[in-house]
C-alpha cells in the first residue's frame, strides 16, 4: 500500500501517523520529495480499513498494491487449490460436471434425472430444494423434503449432491446432508450467512452476484475462508447488463482474471447466465476452453413441466453429447501458469 501524504504537513505529523501504522504490525518506510512525502507500507494490509486511512486529516490518497483479498489470493498460494468431495475432485486436471434440475419436484423425478446425468457422465447431483423465486407465488421448492428427496437420489447414483442454502436457519440439516452447499447469486453478500458456513467445513460453491465485481466476490470467498474454511468454488453464473436477449451476460473474462487473481477452482453456469436451453451448449464449451474447472448445468427430463427454470434446461440425451464433447474440449483447456516475464 502506499500513502500519499498531503503537501505541506509537519515532520511531527507524519511521525506520529508512521507510529500508528507500525503499531498495526506494518513497516512503514517514508520517501520525502519536494512537495509530497509517500509512505511505502509493507505488511498485511488486508486488516486495515483505507476509508479510515483516506479520513485522515494530513492523507491526500491511498493507493493499494495488493488486493484486499488474502486467503484467496494466488500470491500466498501459488498452487491451484483441488477440493475433494467424496473422492470426486474440482479443480484438479478433469472437469468436474455438475448437472440435474433447478428444482427437486418429486422422487420420481430427481432419482430419473440423477440415474441418467450419471450415465451420461456427471460427477454430482444438482438440485435446488429451497429456491429464491423473484415471486412469492412461484414454487418455493420442498424445502427440507427437497434435501431427503436428494439423500435418495445420492443413495441410488452414488453421486455427491449440490444444493442452495438460502439463510442459517437450516445450516445443521446442509452441514449434516448435502456435499456441497451452494450460494446463490443473491446471497454473495449475506455476510451472516457466509460467516456460518465459514465455520463449517463443507465446500461451498459461492456464486457470483449478478451486480458484483470480481474483486467484491472474492471478498465473499475471503469472508469463508477468514472463518477457518478454505473449500470454496467460485462460480460465474452471468452478470446484469444492459443485454436483454440473454438471462444475464456470460463473464468469459472472469474465469482467466480469477485464475490468476486466485488459486480457488472456478466454474461456469451456462443454464442461468443464458436462460435459454440451445446456449448451454456453445457456452460450456467456451467455459472451459477460458480455463474454468467445470460448470454446474440444469438437466430436465420434461422441460416443458418444469416447476422452475425449464426453457433454459437441456434434455439428458444433449447432456450426453455435451458431456462428449467438453472431454475434447479439456484437451485445449487454458491453464494460468503464472506471469510470462520475458526474461
Ligand atoms: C440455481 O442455481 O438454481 C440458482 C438460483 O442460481 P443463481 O443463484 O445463479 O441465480
Ligand atoms: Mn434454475
Amino acid at each position: 500500500m502506499i500513502i500519499v501524504i498531503k503537501n505541506g504537513v509537519t515532520q511531527s505529523a507524519i511521525e506520529q501517523f508512521k507510529e500508528r501504522l507500525e503499531k498495526e504490525n506494518l513497516m512503514v518506510h517514508p520517501v520525502f520529495g519536494e512537495n509530497y512525502c509517500v509512505l511505502g507500507i509493507i505488511g498485511d494490509t488486508s486488516r486495515i480499513d483505507h476509508t479510515h486511512l483516506q479520513a485522515n486529516s494530513i492523507v491526500e490518497k491511498v493507493i493499494y498494491v495488493q488486493e484486499p483479498f488474502k486467503k484467496a489470493n494466488r500470491l500466498f498460494h501459488p498452487d491451484d487449490s483441488i477440493i475433494d468431495i467424496c473422492g470426486n475432485k474440482i479443480g484438479g486436471k478433469e472437469i468436474a460436471v455438475i448437472a440435474g434440475p433447478c428444482s427437486v419436484e418429486s422422487e420420481e423425478q430427481i432419482v430419473s434425472i440423477a440415474e441418467s446425468v450419471k450415465r451420461g457422465g456427471a460427477g454430482f447431483l444438482r438440485g435446488g430444494a429451497f429456491k429464491p423465486r423473484t415471486s412469492p407465488y412461484s414454487f418455493q421448492g420442498l424445502r427440507l423434503e427437497g434435501l431427503e428427496l436428494l439423500k435418495i437420489a445420492r443413495e441410488k447414483t452414488g453421486l455427491p449432491i449440490v444444493t442452495e442454502i438460502m439463510s442459517t436457519e437450516f445450516i445443521e440439516n446442509f452441514v449434516e446432508d448435502v456435499d456441497i452447499i451452494q450460494v446463490g447469486a443473491r446471497n454473495m453478500q449475506n455476510f451472516e450467512l457466509l460467516k456460518e458456513l465459514g465455520k463449517t467445513k463443507k465446500p461451498i460453491l459461492l456464486k457470483r452476484g449478478f451486480a458484483a465485481t470480481i474483486e467484491e466476490w472474492l471478498m465473499s470467498a475471503e469472508y469463508i475462508m477468514a472463518e477457518g474454511n478454505d473449500n470454496v468454488i467460485l462460480c460465474e453464473r452471468g452478470i446484469r447488463t444492459y443485454e436483454t436477449y440473454t438471462r444475464n451476460t456470460l463473464d468469459l473474462s472472469a474465469i482467466p482474471a480469477v485464475k490468476k487473481l486466485s488459486h480457488l477452482p472456478v466454474i461456469v453456469d451456462p443454464s442461468h447466465a443464458a436462460g435459454l436451453n440451445w446456449m448451454v451448449e456453445p457456452l460450456s464449451k467456451a467455459a472451459i476452453a477460458v480455463g474454468a474447472d467445470g460448470i454446474i448445468v440444469e438437466v430436465h427430463n420434461d422441460p416443458a413441466n418444469a416447476l422452475c427454470d425449464g426453457q433454459q434446461c437441456i434434455v439428458p440425451d444433449e447432456f450426453s453429447s455435451l458431456m462428449k464433447s467438453l472431454k475434447e474440449i479439456e484437451k485445449f483447456k487454458w491453464r494460468y501458469e503464472g506471469e510470462k516475464l520475458g526474461l
